[in-house]
Order: structure tokens, then sequence, then C-alpha cells
């Protein structure tokens, strides 16, 4: 098929659920990627916080392919090595006790949704089953998930969603503390709103609601599926706040390409869910555990320091660009409010056009490179990001 074709094809056979670029993507290397003419994009956007390693990694190639020609997948049923591997590496370098595997963020949103409702019920009885989440949040595209995403754009069309989900003004510490009445159960946060606008949330502020919540034993769900694995330059955000959350959730760029998401409990709620309580066929898939653990064996103190590194170059390109208003976020996970009147998608266009491709989030740009981005693409992409900034104004 030519790009022609596919593009045609996408519009007679896909449900039309994406508005896409006028861009056909073939095959990449780190963080460049080729459409099928042979035109070379810089990747700002790693599918979306995907493709840690970029495109086309060895190592991690070596190891799902030596994963797939052993054993690709085997049920829940038995046990096999590479999801206990992982699980004993996540546990290890976060601090938490356990892990149940899924496959994508709005499943392991979901898994840390009903672990806190298990976790109150088995303690406290019926009617204590509110999650409070906040304002802007975005936590999947599941009914569970999307209730406790706190967008409206989200909630148009779905009617009636669950009940038992709540949201709270995000850094706005005494409206939230109030909010935290006996029926709650859970508060549900990310500590950088990504799809909200990259808007990172407040130390004093999660301090707060983390001391609020330990002393009523309301637990913490830490949805770490965009901030995770090494996007802010630790291996979780959470360090960059000195948490330990109840839950965390994890997705995105765990698998570094292949679809994997993992819900991790910490002490109180290791052994809330049992036998039967929750499950997922493909979830601790072997060949896809064998590419996260790839992408966890690469994410050394090195590789860290290397993306903080990287992030406070790109921030500091365009902290002094004037077509751009404010920069935010952590490591490689930023976003770039536009001068007023510019359009985050017309920059975007614009910079297909030139060769790199970024995000959008609500009114910005947003910037999540894979984390092996060479030094060399990044600045060729600050390069072509800044000149169509300065044109846009
Ligand atoms: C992307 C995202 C999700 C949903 O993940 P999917 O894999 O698309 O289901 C949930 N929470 C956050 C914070 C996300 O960024």
């Amino acid at each position: 098929m030519n790009a022609q074709q596919i593009k045609e094809g996408a519009q007679q056979y896909l449900a039309n659920t994406y508005g896409r670029f006028d861009l056909v993507l073939e095959r990449g290397k780190g963080a460049t990627v080729s459409d099928t003419e042979g035109k070379e994009y810089i990747d700002l956007g790693s599918g979306i916080g995907v493709n840690s390693l970029g495109f086309a990694d060895e190592g991690w190639v070596r190891e799902v392919t030596k994963q797939l020609g052993k054993l690709a997948h085997t049920s829940n049923l038995y046990y096999s090595a590479p999801c206990v591997e992982l699980a004993k590496v996540l546990c290890t370098r976060t601090g938490m006790k356990k892990v149940f595997f899924c496959n994508s963020g709005a499943e392991a949103n979901e898994g840390a949704i009903k672990a806190a409702r298990k976790y109150s019920l088995e303690r406290y009885g019926k009617g204590r089953h509110t999650i409070v989440s906040l304002q802007n949040s975005f936590h999947g595209r599941t009914m569970a998930t999307l209730s406790a995403t706190g967008q409206d754009v989200f909630h148009q069309n779905f009617d009636p969603f669950l009940e038992g989900f709540r949201f709270a003004p995000a850094g706005d510490t005494d409206k939230t503390l109030s909010m935290l009445t006996e029926d709650v159960c859970a508060v549900m946060i990310e500590l950088i709103q990504g799809e909200g606008g990259v808007v990172p949330l407040e130390r004093d502020y999660v301090k707060a609601v983390a001391d609020c919540c330990k002393k009523r034993d309301i637990l913490l769900l830490v949805d770490e599926v965009q901030t995770g694995i090494g996007r802010t330059g630790k291996l979780l955000c959470c360090e960059h706040y000195g948490l330990l959350p109840d839950i965390i959730t994890l997705a995105k760029g765990l698998g570094g390409g292949l679809p994997i998401g993992a819900v991790l409990f910490g002490e109180k709620c290791e052994n809330t869910l049992g036998p039967g309580d929750h499950g997922s066929t493909f979830g601790g898939n072997p060949a896809v555990c064998a590419g996260a653990l790839a992408v966890l064996s690469r994410l050394d103190d090195a590789m860290l320091g290397e993306i903080e590194k990287k992030g406070a170059y790109l921030r500091e390109s365009f902290e002094k660009l004037p077509g751009v208003q404010s920069v935010t976020g952590l490591g490689l996970m930023i976003g770039l409010q536009p001068a007023e009147g510019i359009a985050a998608r017309d920059i975007v266009t614009r910079a297909i056009q030139k060769g790199a491709i970024p995000l959008t989030a609500k009114s910005k740009v947003r910037l999540l490179p894979p984390l092996a981005i060479s030094w060399e693409e990044l600045e060729k992409a600050a390069a072509i990001l800044s000149e169509c900034f300065e044109e846009g104004e």
C-alpha cells in the first residue's frame, strides 16, 4: 500500500476515533522515524510516551525476539519467568510490595480502583467507596477510569458514569482536604497532569493530601502511567515528591513499545486482591515483560541523569523564546504554551512539515521524546521547533 492507499483505507475501514495528522510512518531507528516517501522526522512524542528506548533499539529487539522464539504467551494459570523477574525488579527499585500486570494505563487504573474499594470494604464495610480525583485529570477511557477523569470533554455522550467519584480542585489544599469525608476510600492523582496540559502539582499540596490520607487510612493512588519509568528523570515521579504511595499505576513507557500496564501495591494493600478478584488474559505476557525488562535494565542512574540534562537543555532552549509563554514539566515531559492566538496544533503541523513530531496537550505543545534520544537529534529537534514558534508570532 502506498501513502494514499493507506490514508483512504483508514478512512474506509478504521473507526473514526482519531483526528490524525497527514503523516504515514513506516520505520524508525532511535528517535528518527521515516514516512513512506523516506522523509525523516525526529520523534518528540514516542507514540505518546511509549517508545522509551526509541525505535528498533537493538537490545530491546533482541530480548523480545529471543522470548518470542521461546514462549510468546502462556496464561496466568501457570508460572513463567519473565513476569516474575519484572515484578521483582519493579518492587526492588520502587519499594512497592506486589505487582498486578495488565495491558494498558486504563486497565491499570481499573485494577487500582477495584483494589481501593475492596481494601476499604474489608476494613470499614459498605458505603466508604468514594474515590476523590482531581479536576483536569486524565485516567483512561474505560467507564470506571472515565468516571475518575476530571475533564468534561471526555464525559459527553456516555452517561451514566460509575457512582462514587468526586473531583477536587488541584492545588487547593483546603478544598481538597474538606472533600476527604467519611465515605472516601482513596485519592487518585497524577503528579504532573499530562493530558491536562503538563501541569505539575505543587509539593506542599501533595504532601498535605498524602499526610491526610495516611492519617485517615485513605489510600493514595498515584497514576504514573505517563510520568513513570524515567520520563521525569527519576524512575518514578514520586521520587521528586519524596512520596511512597499505597498504589502506583504504570503503563505507557514501561514496555518500550509493547502494550503493558502494571498496578504496584504497597504494604497496606499488597494482599487485598486475592484469587478470582481480578485478572487479565494477556497480563504478564512473557514477550511483553521481556521488553519491559530490557527497558528497565537500561534505565540506570547514568541514563536517568542524561534524561534530566536533556530535559533541562530543552526547557532552557524554549524559556528564552518570545513565541513561548511558559514552559512546564520535568525531565523529558515538557509543556510549551504558545503565544496568545497561536494554536498548538498549528505549531505541530508546521513542525511535521519541517521534520519533527511533537504532541499537543490541551492548549500546549507537549514534548515526550524517546528517553534515549541522542544529543544530535535533540539539538536538531529544538532548532526546528524554535523556528516554528518564532514563525508563529
Ligand atoms: C495515557 C494515560 C492513561 C491511559 O492509558 P491507556 O494505556 O491509553 O489506557 C491513564 N493515565 C494517564 C496519566 C495517562 O497519561
